[in-house]
This record gives structure tokens, C-alpha cells and sequence, in this order.
């Protein structure tokens, strides 16, 4: 496929020349607004993330039904904030509800918006990530398949979600590799975790997924941590606890004002350096379409995307 060129860069090969580079890639997700106020909100978020000079950023799909809908969300989503950025914009794309005509008309909505890549994923049932699984009578059961069937439909790059404490349903932390590689092998090129704790988590991921034969880029995903309360659902879905000494350094800060945050946030720096200096190809933000704890790290650490021009 021919690269359409923005300001002389291959719009194409943006993400994957980021996560091969030696600087470390810097991506953030947001989450599809509910109405007008909240998508205006959204838009100054990532308007106030633009100095970091983001090399990609994501809006997620919601998944558990609703077929177009939500895929109108996202789409609507994806083109506001492609109103207020530059950076290349990473389509998510959930399987879970969705016919395979469906996906199908999701992804050529994306492709005619601009995104520069996809990342391809099953998406969670109702009750949560280890709830049970029941599949769309037309549609997909794993993202091995959307894999398959986006490489079908373009040559951009698609990402798929990895887990360092293995994903809720699955076996062993060996089968997950596994499945890890199978969506490799499928024509995944890059992969995010899910939200991390800790970097030996991060290295024992990439440990398993070298000896299964994984060679694609995983990009640590980290959520800046602002509140003990804002963490615990994040627990569920990551299927890890948070580590004891945080634990028990956010229950110390108490209910002081700001002394949360202030914990959260500089173990969340400690843990991105740590990531970085196990040889990350970047870090992903899961930013809660909020600017200010991420931009907080990144500035503490100097971390800055593609279009700074370094
Ligand atoms: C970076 C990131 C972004 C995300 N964005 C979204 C989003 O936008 N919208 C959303 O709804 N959710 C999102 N999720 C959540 C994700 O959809 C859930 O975690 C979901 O439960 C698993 O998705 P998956 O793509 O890994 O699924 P899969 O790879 O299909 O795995 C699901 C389960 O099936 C098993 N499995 C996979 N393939 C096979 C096989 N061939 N045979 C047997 N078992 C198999 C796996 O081991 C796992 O237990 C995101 C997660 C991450 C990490």
C-alpha cells in the first residue's frame, strides 16, 4: 500500500517507525465521549496532551452489543480528535457484538477517517473481563480473527493486547503466550498490555513471549495513579494486585488533599523508568480522557513523541 504523506512523513509506517526507534514511543488512549460537553472536554485533553508531541493516540471500541453504535461512537471519537492533533490516530476495533459485516463496515469507516493503524481486539462480556464469553451468532469468538480479517482489508499497522498476569480466562501464563504469538502469526505488528504494575510483570511477559517465538514490539500500558479508589477496579481488569508498598502508601497519604496523588505519581514515574530501562519500545497512557497526571510524568521524565522533531 502507498503511504499517504503528511508533512512528509509516511502516514502508513508512523507507528511502527516510532516503536522501532531508539527513543521511546509515546501513545495515549482516551475513551469514546458520551455527549457534546464530554466531547468537547475530550478534545482540550488532547489539545492539552499536544506538547508532548504524542506518536500515536487511540480511542477505544466499546464492546458487549449495540453493533454500529458503538462503532459510531468511535468513529465520531476518532475524527474529533483528529480535529485537535497530528499524531497518528490508532483505531480500536472490538469484536464482541459485532456481525462480521459489521466489523467489516467499522474498519472501512476507520480506514476513510484517517486512522493510521488498528488495534484488534476481542473486547470484554458484560460482567467484566472474566465473565463468561458468548459470541455474536454471525460474528468472531478471538482476535486472532479480527487480526485476519483486517490484514484482508489493509496493509496498516493493527495491534493487538497482551497480558503480563496472563488474561482472565486463559489456562496458563503459557497458553496466553501462546495466543499471544498466534495473533503474531496472524499479522499482528505491535502489541499493549494491559494496565501494569509492575516492570517485572513487564519482563516476565517478555520473557514468555520470546521463548513462543514473539518478536513484534509489546508496549507497556500504564494508568497514571491519582487515587487509591480510582485503582481498584483496575485490579479486576488487570488481574494483578497493586504491589503491597503502594498499597500501603496510598492508605498512609490518608484523605490528605493531593497526598494520593502525589504517591500515585511518583511511583507511576518510578515504574516508567523502570519500564524504559528494561528496553520498552515506549509507553502507552491509558489517560481516562483526563491530561494532567499523564502529562505529569512524561514532563518529569522528558518524555516526548515523534513530532518534537527528536
Ligand atoms: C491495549 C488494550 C486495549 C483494549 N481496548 C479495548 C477496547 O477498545 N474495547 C474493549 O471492549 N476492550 C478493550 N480491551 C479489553 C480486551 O478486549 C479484553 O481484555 C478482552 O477480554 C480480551 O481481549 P483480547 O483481544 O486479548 O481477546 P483474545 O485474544 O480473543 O483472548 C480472549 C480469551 O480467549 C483466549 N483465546 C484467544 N485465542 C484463543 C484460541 N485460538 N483458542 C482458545 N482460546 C483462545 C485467550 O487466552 C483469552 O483468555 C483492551 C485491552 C487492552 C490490553
Amino acid at each position: 500500500m502507498g503511504g499517504r504523506l503528511l508533512y512528509g512523513w509516511d502516514m502508513s509506517r508512523r507507528v511502527l517507525d516510532a516503536l522501532a526507534s531508539a527513543r521511546p514511543a509515546v501513545s495515549f488512549e482516551f475513551f469514546p465521549p458520551k455527549d457534546q460537553a464530554a466531547e468537547a472536554l475530550l478534545k482540550a485533553r488532547v489539545d492539552a496532551l499536544g506538547p508532548l508531541q504524542p506518536d500515536f493516540v487511540s480511542v477505544t471500541f466499546g464492546a458487549g452489543g449495540g453493533g454500529g453504535d458503538r462503532a459510531e461512537a468511535s468513529i465520531a471519537a476518532t475524527k474529533a480528535v483528529g480535529q485537535v492533533t497530528l499524531a497518528a490516530r490508532v483505531a480500536h476495533l472490538a469484536l464482541a457484538g459485532q456481525t462480521v459485516a459489521d466489523l467489516q463496515r467499522a474498519a472501512g469507516w476507520f480506514l476513510e477517517a484517517g486512522v493510521e493503524g488498528f488495534m484488534a481486539l476481542r473486547g470484554d462480556p458484560p460482567d467484566g473481563p472474566g465473565g463468561a464469553w458468548v459470541g455474536h451468532p454471525g460474528g468472531l469468538t478471538y482476535a486472532v480473527e479480527l487480526v485476519e480479517l483486517l490484514r484482508q482489508v489493509t496493509a496498516l499497522p493493527v495491534g493487538v493486547a497482551a497480558f503480563p498476569h496472563g488474561h482472565p480466562t486463559a489456562p496458563s501464563l503459557e497458553i496466553d503466550a501462546r495466543v499471544l504469538a498466534a495473533k503474531q502469526a496472524a499479522g499482528a505488528d505491535f502489541a499493549v498490555t494491559q494496565v501494569l504494575f509492575s516492570a517485572e510483570a513487564y519482563r516476565a511477559l517478555l520473557d514468555r513471549a520470546e521463548r513462543h517465538g514473539v518478536t513484534m514490539p509489546i508496549v507497556p500500558g500504564i494508568m497514571p495513579i491519582t487515587a487509591r479508589s480510582k485503582v481498584e477496579k483496575l485490579e479486576l481488569f488487570s488481574g494483578a494486585a497493586l504491589p503491597g508498598p503502594l498499597a500501603v502508601a496510598l492508605v498512609k497519604a490518608g484523605g490528605v488533599a493531593g497526598a494520593q496523588e502525589r504517591v500515585g505519581l511518583e511511583w507511576s514515574v518510578e515504574l516508567v523508568d523502570q519500564l524504559l530501562a528494561e528496553g520498552a519500545p515506549g509507553v502507552h497512557f491509558y489517560t481516562l480522557n483526563s491530561s494532567e497526571a499523564t502529562q505529569r510524568i512524561c514532563d518529569t521524565l522528558g518524555l516526548r513523541g515523534a513530532l518534537a522533531g527528536s
